[in-house]
């Protein structure tokens, strides 16, 4: 194209090159005279909200004139990868505005989960990003649960005025607004309610009444995803799907355990004790000696040890090393977007490897 086309939904600028990016047609739709990009026609015909991503900065200049505006932010984040999808650079963006922290796929995580001990947990996590949350919201959205009271909230909130979701891509954002577009709409004819053409760049209109609207922003990348960092095939591998199951393993000190090959844990220093792993159940756990691991990972990554598979590897980068002291009881070793592994008894040394940039965090556990 040689001169620029506006969607005629969002205002973004027409692209054809990066079905991703916000603003993406099909070459072969461009002969319409009422030009839309891909997601919003798909927001129009079929009533479906449909995710495109954006680079932490692209985000940060488009969004930031929510500053200027008075609304509503619902910040969803993955309860399964918090650290990969907690933004901290929100209050930079959204001003003086309340935020609801929504913390999504609650499915995931097993029955006994603490959920007082959780929202609690997700508000220090929030309160360390620096982050001024109104209140925290457990759901999820493809199952629904937790939607009805956390709508109601919504109305209380906001205040007669805009609601602006966020998130960073992946953390079922396009799940949750369908959910609710269904849900104030009904199944049918939804089309001429939901679709508002709208003046801001990139966002999507969802009316909620005569004066005010839902807008969806689109979905921010953020670097410490792990799902950046695998192939398609390997990320539904890695994303647990039902309940997680834990996997319990006896270990002496001098012992390994690989998931996959995408982690690493090595139980340096301590009392013989059980060590509780929560991950996808299509991640295989290997145990081995401290002394054999090395060897291992080197002969075997990408074979017995997988995911990540071939395709994985190209995207992977280089696993790095940290060694921590627990001292405390109770502590979580959390791989982000992995899963974690529950450490009863403190007083215990261990070293553990993860991807470069998707660091390992420590946190109390809220079993
Ligand atoms: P977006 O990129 O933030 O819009 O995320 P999507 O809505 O496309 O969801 C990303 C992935 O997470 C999809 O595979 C969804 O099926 C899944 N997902 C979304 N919400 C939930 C949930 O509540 N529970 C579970 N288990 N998976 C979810």
């Amino acid at each position: 194209m040689d001169y620029t086309i506006y969607c005629q939904g969002c205002g973004a600028a027409i692209q054809t090159d990066n079905p991703d990016a916000v603003g993406y047609m099909p070459k072969t739709s461009s002969k319409s005279e009422n030009i839309l990009c891909q997601r919003c026609f798909r927001l129009k015909h079929y009533n479906e909200v449909q995710e495109v991503e954006m680079t932490d900065d692209d985000f940060l200049s488009m969004v930031s004139h929510i500053r200027d505006k008075e609304g509503l932010i619902i910040h969803i984040i993955d309860i399964f990868d918090t650290e990969g999808s907690l933004l901290k650079s929100l209050p930079r963006i959204t001003g003086n505005n309340p935020i609801l922290l929504v913390g999504n796929k609650m499915d995931l995580l097993p029955k006994s989960t603490n959920k007082r001990k959780l929202v609690h947990w997700i508000r220090s996590l929030a309160k360390d990003a620096g982050l001024d949350v109104a209140d925290v919201y457990l759901i999820s959205a493809e199952k629904g649960h937790g939607l009805e009271e956390l709508a109601f909230q919504i109305e209380a909130y906001r205040n007669k005025k805009d609601v602006y979701v966020v998130g960073v891509t992946n953390a079922g954002k396009s799940t949750f607004i369908n959910r609710l577009i269904k849900r104030s709409t009904g199944e049918k004819d939804v089309i001429t309610t939901s679709y508002f053409p709208g003046t801001t760049l990139g966002f999507i209109k969802i009316p909620l009444d005569r004066t005010t609207s839902l807008i969806d922003t689109p979905g921010i990348v953020n670097k410490r995803q792990m799902a950046h960092y695998v192939s398609d095939h390997d990320l539904k591998l890695i994303t647990p799907k039902n309940e997680i199951k834990s996997r319990t393993y006896q270990l002496d000190s001098g012992q390994t355990l690989f998931f996959g090959g995408l982690a690493r844990f090595e139980f340096i220093k301590g009392e013989k004790q059980s060590f509780v792993c929560y991950f996808s159940n299509r991640i295989p756990i290997h145990r081995t000696k401290l002394e054999n691991a090395n060897n291992l990972f080197e002969k075997q990554v990408g074979e017995l040890l997988s995911p990540p598979s071939k395709e994985t590897l190209k995207l992977l980068p280089d696993m790095e090393e940290s060694t921590y002291k627990i001292k405390e009881d109770n502590i979580d070793v959390v791989f982000p977007g992995l899963g974690w592994i529950s450490i009863k008894k403190g007083n215990a040394t261990i070293r553990v490897y993860s991807p470069k940039g998707v660091s390992v965090s420590l946190r109390k556990s809220f079993m």
